[in-house]
């Protein structure tokens, strides 16, 4: 009987999170099989084109604006010379009270300076950018395609090796590392290290090693609107794109002379129905007045073009889960990236790398990953001990919805 083939790193998930971390492998000269069910990368949530990214700064525990911010930098690094860099504003919400000087001294608190964040009163916004709203304007923020992204980093390279339609059921451990088996128990091969960057299904390759991850889908559709020219909505359009509760990217005009605009998102908890629904095309229309503070807006108006639907996979307390599983050694994981999968792809490519290469304590810090924010993101800290290493930060850490600038201290 011959022997199963052998690989040192198989990634298993060809997504923006597994495609990001093999690239960043192959970028440090080591050979790395990727394995996937799909014909093809970027087939289920990394199938969206219109994601975007930008730092977190809304208030929230400390230790998430400090990881999306590091995140943000090894984006733009590991981006910036393909993403749209279009500018996104965050407004104000309504009901707070905005003292523009409070929320800069609160910005620079978190070290982002004006050329990263920058608070405006609604005139200077209009100005600028041309919101005219109070918030915090984000100069470098961009959009991305995932799919173009996840296919570029996938793209041929003499040390990768690509197995489509290859769905990988359970893992077992052997004398060389682990083997991968499929549906019909049949052996895929063999790894030294394995990384699962396998969204949902992470939750049920980590079971098979008898390991739980507090795993769920929350759905989410993006609508794409047509406005006509003559809309009353035309005018309102915004030329950047605004995130708040929801987003939407800046509006692009058609040859036909009307518009194109993307409105997103729903995020229906528990959900994984990848078909279309109405009702998310009409929760998108109603997000699409409160991005714009457009309350009197006819949301008939909004004509539906098209839609993007993705499951994303969200653990429990919102944060990722990147990192070395340790009582498993040799399995290492990238999942629950909810919907930054922007920022928490390029920070799990050079976590894991780094964790996989088994680099010293110096480099990891020099990237910017204390021990604090490492701990924060192990899939340790859902196992028995781990709320000494890290303290939960669930309950004030969103990794989905954004939590907006809340004023400081009123008036
Ligand atoms: C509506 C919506 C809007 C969003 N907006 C944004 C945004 O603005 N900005 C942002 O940063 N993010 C956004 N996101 C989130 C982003 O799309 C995801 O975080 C990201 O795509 C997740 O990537 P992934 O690689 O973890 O998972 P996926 O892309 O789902 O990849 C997982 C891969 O694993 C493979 N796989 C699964 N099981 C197995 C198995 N058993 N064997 C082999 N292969 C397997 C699958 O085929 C798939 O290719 C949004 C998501 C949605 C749904």
């Amino acid at each position: 009987m011959t022997s199963p083939q052998h690989h040192d790193i198989v990634v298993v998930g060809a997504g923006i999170a597994g495609a990001s971390i093999a690239s960043e492998l192959l970028e440090r000269g080591q050979a790395v099989c990727i394995v996937d069910s799909a014909p093809h990368p970027a087939s289920a949530c990394s199938s969206h084109a219109y994601a975007i990214a930008h730092p977190h700064v809304g208030r929230g525990a400390p230790r998430l604006l400090r990881l999306t911010h590091i995140a943000f930098l090894m984006a733009e690094a590991r981006w910036g010379k393909t993403w749209k860099r279009h500018g996104i504003f965050q407004p104000n919400k309504g009901d707070k009270a905005f003292r523009r000087d409070d929320v800069t001294s609160y910005l620079k608190s978190l070290n982002l300076d004006e050329g990263i964040a920058q608070a405006l009163y609604a005139d200077e916004a209009a100005q600028l950018c041309g919101i005219n709203q109070d918030g915090i304007w984000l100069p470098r923020g961009a959009s991305l395609n995932l799919s173009e992204a996840t296919r570029d980093a996938l793209k041929p390279h003499p040390k990768l090796t690509c197995c489509w339609n290859t769905s990988v059921a359970r893992l077992e451990k052997v004398n060389v590392g682990w083997k991968l088996l499929g549906r019909q128990d049949e052996t895929i091969m063999t790894a030294g290290k394995v990384i699962i960057a396998a969204a949902l299904e992470t939750k049920n390759l980590a079971a098979s090693i008898d390991v739980r991850l507090p795993l769920r889908p929350v759905r989410g559709q993006l609508s794409i609107f047509s406005v006509a020219a003559k809309n009353s909505w035309a005018a309102k359009l915004p030329r950047t794109a605004i995130s708040g509760d929801g987003y939407c990217l800046p509006v692009k005009q058609l040859p036909d002379g009307n518009y194109q605009w993307i409105v997103g998102s729903s995020f229906d908890e528990g959900e994984s129905d990848p078909q279309e629904w109405d009702s998310s095309d009409d929760f998108n229309r109603e997000q699409a007045k409160g991005l714009l503070n457009y309350p009197e807006g006819d949301i008939n108006q909004l004509q539906k073009a098209g839609s993007f639907v993705g499951i994303r996979c969200v653990a429990g307390d919102r944060l990722p889960i990147i990192g070395v599983l340790t009582q498993r050694p040799g399995i290492f994981l990238a999942t629950a990236l909810g919907s930054r999968g922007v920022l928490w792809s390029a920070l799990a490519a050079k976590l894991i790398s780094a964790q996989v290469l088994e680099d010293d304590f110096a480099l990891l810090a020099r990237l910017g990953f204390a021990a604090d924010l490492v701990a924060a993101l192990a899939p340790a800290r859902f196992f028995a001990g781990a709320l000494v290493a890290a303290p939960a930060l669930g309950a004030l850490a969103s990794n989905s919805k954004p939590i907006l600038p809340s004023a400081p201290k009123a008036r």
